[in-house]
């Protein structure tokens, strides 16, 4: 994913941000609680944040002789308000097209997606989404708090908010002692952790994370799984993919896992694993018909 792309896609995501808000949004939410959540931010309370309905994506060929790729097909799972999800599934079965349907950057061929009950191709749709994608590419010439900063302007964050925003995020992913020191010093795990920060400048209600802890030593990993821990106590959504079971099971509340652009196995992992009467690992494997 290139990270022209994702400005161009937060500059379009920004202008609908910037909009008032409708009169049955904060003010008058009957319960203060769930602000942050689905009922007080104009969508309804019972809508799934994330629906998707017999979603396929064929990739055309290009060129002849170049076959068509089926990259998902037939793909149907919901995520609920409050839900960490881990999106599951081999090298090439869907989990990046699918994300890349959620956000706009790929039209599905057919089916429906939704976020918070909108419709994906609706910019609107993704107003209060924060996306780290699995390779990040941040201009290494700045600072992490310049970085948020340009991100900050993109959603055209106020100066004030922006500067609140900023502290709050980097003290999130543990990143305050090293806000002014180029990104081009950090180490791959503070890498991922500035990403993580840039991710949640907005304050989204949903987190999209493609293999967040992908490349990361165990403590960076712990960080990571730490701070999607954090996320969740405070109400947010988060939907990822990983190749890291161990680390699904310690974070997750359901799982699915595609195989081959099919979705073979959906559910909470303890659910799972009591039906299988397998962990995880060998649920995974056998779904990919390894064993
Ligand atoms: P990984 O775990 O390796 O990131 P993934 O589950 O995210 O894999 P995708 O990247 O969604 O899988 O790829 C699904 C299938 O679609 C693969 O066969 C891939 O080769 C194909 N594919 C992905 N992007 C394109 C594209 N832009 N053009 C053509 N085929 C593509």
């Amino acid at each position: 994913m290139s990270t022209q792309i994702l400005e161009r896609e937060k500059s379009e995501v920004a202008s609908s941000r910037t909009r008032e808000p409708r009169r049955d949004e904060g003010t008058n939410c009957p319960d203060p609680a769930s602000k942050s959540l689905a009922g007080c931010m104009g969508y309804p309370q019972s809508a799934a944040v994330i629906e998707i309905k017999d979603l396929r994506v064929v990739y055309r060929g290009k060129g002849t002789g170049q076959p068509d790729r089926t990259a998902v097909n037939g793909l149907s799972l919901s995520v609920q308000p409050g839900e960490v999800f881990g999106f599951l599934g081999p090298n090439g079965a869907g989990k990046t097209t699918t994300m890349n349907v959620l956000l706009g950057f790929v039209n599905a061929t057919s089916g429906e997606a939704r976020l918070f009950g909108t419709d994906v191709r609706e910019p609107i749709a993704r107003q209060r989404i924060g996306y780290l994608p699995e390779l990040t590419y941040y201009y290494r010439f700045l600072s992490a708090e310049e970085l948020l900063r340009f991100y900050a302007r993109i959603f055209r964050i106020p100066r004030p908010e922006t500067e609140r925003r900023i502290d709050e995020v980097l003290k999130l992913v543990e990143l305050e002692h090293a806000r002014r020191r180029l990104i081009r010093t950090y180490s791959k795990g503070m890498q991922q952790r500035v990403g993580l920060a840039q991710a949640l400048i907005n304050n989204p209600d949903l987190l999209i994370f493609d293999e967040p802890t992908s490349g990361l030593d165990p403590v960076g990993r712990m960080k990571v799984r730490e701070i999607i821990q954090r996320l969740k106590n405070e109400g947010k959504t988060v939907f990822f993919s990983s190749h890291e079971l161990g680390e699904v099971e310690t974070v997750c509340d359901r799982v699915a896992i595609l195989h081959q652009g099919e979705l073979k196995v959906e559910g909470r992992i303890a659910d799972l694993v009591r039906q299988h009467q397998l962990n995880l690992e060998q649920i995974f494997l056998k779904v990919i018909g390894y064993v």
